[in-house]
């Protein structure tokens, strides 16, 4: 097992299947124009073959797909039907929820059993304006499907001063009612704004804030969460939990476990770092000579962990996923 000098090692893999996404959020793409797949994007068997690799060098346990935006994938099937077949204690995938309703079934069968939805208002004008592409209506009638199906639902949200501050109660109460486990993440520095320092500044709601706006409502107290967990976890006694993903406020890097699989075949060991590591070529040799190369390369991206704190990082979320 590869482990670093703070005891850290990779437990948890995170695959973004497609740059592809139906939405152009406007923290995450400055520019708003939707991404496309990639040209050189990995196969749906070279993907599920990276995770089996990775799974045997690095010891992952659980796998989140994501991207972009995985449900627009034409890869989808094939690798979760994949990944299904690997032995993995968890597999949950993260969306925007827009093409849910239709893909259900799929994921359904497929094993799914978790989701996180991404929703970071119940306006559908600030959705629009936020989002650039989609539908409220769509996405709210795919999360009820979802939860009538029996899928436990995380909706994260990303409070963005003056733009849906207003919701952060409404929203709580949404996702309380459903027994849905709303997660608010401050936001990253990523991309255009880890260049723009003042853009992020004047969007950026960090944790003491929120927690001050929620206890004007209500009561809470801190839940357990496991050590690796990046988000803290409140319970409000009666009514269930939520979270705070808080990167800025309360840093977590030190018990950090994420490692992520881009879909052009890039590992990365950070989303402080702007260093990546290019496996898309192992991934077409046999285990014997490919796991020998993953493991060197895996040590790199390892060494890639900010040791304390996010310092923020050039790489668009979309690219590698949230
Ligand atoms: N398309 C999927 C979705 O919308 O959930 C998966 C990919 S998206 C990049 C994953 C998550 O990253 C979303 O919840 C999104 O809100 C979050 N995200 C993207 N850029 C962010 C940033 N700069 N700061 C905080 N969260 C960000």
């Amino acid at each position: 097992m590869i482990v670093d000098r703070q005891g850290r090692r990779f437990r948890n893999l995170r695959v973004s299947l497609t740059a592809a996404c139906n939405y152009a959020c406007t923290y995450c793409v400055p520019d708003g124009k939707r991404l496309v797949a990639a040209q050189d994007e990995l196969s749906a068997d070279a993907m599920v073959r990276g995770v089996a690799y990775l799974i045997e060098a690095a010891g992952i346990e659980r796998l989140r797909v994501t991207g972009g935006e995985p449900l627009v994938s034409p890869k989808l099937e094939t690798f979760l039907r994949g990944v299904g077949q690997l032995g993995l204690n968890d597999i949950s995938l993260t969306s925007n929820g827009q093409l849910l309703s239709r893909k259900l079934p799929l994921l359904v069968e497929c094993g799914i059993r978790r989701l996180n939805l991404s929703l970071d208002t119940l306006d559908a004008a600030a959705f629009r304006s936020i989002a650039r592409g989609g539908d409220l209506a769509t996405v709210l009638a795919g999360m009820d499907e979802a939860r009538v199906a029996g899928l436990k639902i995380k909706v994260n949200m990303v409070p963005l001063r003056g733009q849906n501050l207003d919701q952060v109660l409404p929203l709580l109460d949404y996702c309380l009612e459903r027994g849905f486990e709303l997660r608010f993440i401050e936001l990253m520095r990523m991309g255009h704004l880890a260049r723009d320092g003042n853009g992020f500044l004047q969007q950026f709601v960090g944790m003491p804030e929120l927690l001050a706006m929620i206890g004007e409502r209500h009561g809470f107290t801190q839940a357990d969460a496991p050590v690796d967990a990046t988000a803290l976890r409140y319970e409000i006694p009666g009514r269930g939990f939520f979270g705070v993903i808080a990167n800025e406020s309360v840093p977590f890097c030190r018990t950090c476990s994420r490692l992520r699989l881009s879909s052009t075949g890039w590992l990365h060991g950070c989303l402080s770092s702007s260093n990546r590591h290019y496996v898309g070529d192992l991934l077409d040799k046999p285990r014997h000579q490919a796991l020998p190369a993953l493991q060197r390369l895996l040590v790199k991206a390892l060494g890639d962990k900010q040791d304390v704190a996010f310092s923020g990082g050039a790489t668009v979320m979309k690219i590698i996923g949230g």
